[in-house]
């Protein structure tokens, strides 16, 4: 079975990335609403095509934290992306003020969970672990999208990237190991920054006055790394974060002894209502929208 934009009924825009927008969509055949992500590239019929053929691995990835994935096609230079709708969007829009250790622990284990699982079944490296990669539905599940599936998509993708909010580990900036040497010890770098994100609603190298991109890097690179406030957070958790962001890539923990910290064991045990914080994060979303509309 073939999925089509013929068959898809465009009903809202979700958010734009660097590449294209995300729309959220109705799938007439199977009355199913999807999210239908854009991504415009100058590349060949041959090369869109390999990338179409590299997604349909997707179809065997089903896990709890992975987004859903229907099928990909290309129109013209464009792939279109049809990946199950996740309503409370991404993890960005819900943590204004930062958000409580439990629900904190909660995200840290469903990405962990999440990265493991691709990294074991599909034998992929994420490579983009950010907040807007990790959605929330009314459920209070946690799930990851925009994974590095396709070796050609990742090779286009990577020639344009520049984005002035930095989450790569130091030594992609400086790429000591090439730009193939990537391992998945780099997404655990990734997890590190976006968890003190969440924790404290801001972006950990933005507070700092750079006067440019550069300095920005430069200070990921050369800086020592941002580490979770020990009044707020407990030692569990700010030991968890500190080995992520551990800067010497081999000592970064290994997922396996991720799962093992007694923060996670400890998160995992403890019961935290995801579906009443998703609604309520989601419910202030919601206000803010709704009041800078009214400006
Ligand atoms: P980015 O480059 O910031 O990751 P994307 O183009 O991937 O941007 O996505 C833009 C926005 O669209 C995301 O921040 C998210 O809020 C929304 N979005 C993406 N995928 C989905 C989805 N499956 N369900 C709901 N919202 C989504």
């Amino acid at each position: 079975y073939k999925i089509s934009m013929a068959e898809m009924q465009v009903e809202s825009v979700l958010g734009r990335g660097q590449f294209g927008t995300v729309h959220r969509v109705f799938h007439r055949p199977t009355r199913v609403t999807m999210a239908l992500k854009e991504i415009r590239l100058e590349l060949n019929q041959r090369a869109l095509q390999q990338i179409i053929m590299e997604l349909d691995v997707l179809h065997k990835a089903r896990s709890p934290y992975i987004v859903d994935f229907y099928g990909a096609f290309f129109i013209e230079s464009c792939v279109y992306y049809c990946m199950e709708y996740m309503d409370y969007e991404s993890l960005d829009r819900l943590y204004p003020a930062g958000m409580p250790e439990g629900v904190l622990g909660k995200v840290a284990l469903a990405v962990v969970r999440g990265l493991m699982f691709l990294k074991a079944e599909l034998n992929i490296i994420h490579r983009d672990v950010k907040p807007t990669n990790i959605l929330v539905n009314r459920r209070g599940e946690v799930k990851l999208c925009d994974f590095g599936v396709s070796g050609e998509l990742n090779q286009s993708l990577a020639k344009t990237h520049v984005g002035c909010q930095s989450y790569m580990a130091p030594e992609r900036i400086v790429g000591t190991n090439g730009p193939e040497g990537y391992t998945v010890q780099s997404d655990v770098w990734s997890l590190g920054l976006t968890l003190i994100e969440a924790a404290t609603g801001r972006y950990p190298y933005g507070t700092q006055a750079f006067t440019n991109i550069f300095d920005q890097l430069n200070a990921i690179v050369n800086g020592e790394p941002p580490s979770l406030s020990s009044e707020q957070y407990s030692q569990g958790a700010c030991d968890f974060v500190a080995r992520c962001l551990a800067k010497n890539v081999g000592d970064r923990p290994a997922y396996t002894d991720m799962l093992r910290h007694p923060w996670m064991l400890e998160m995992d045990a403890c019961a935290v209502d995801m579906e009443d914080w998703a609604a309520r994060a989601h419910a202030l979303y919601l206000a803010r929208k709704q009041a800078a509309a009214n400006k």
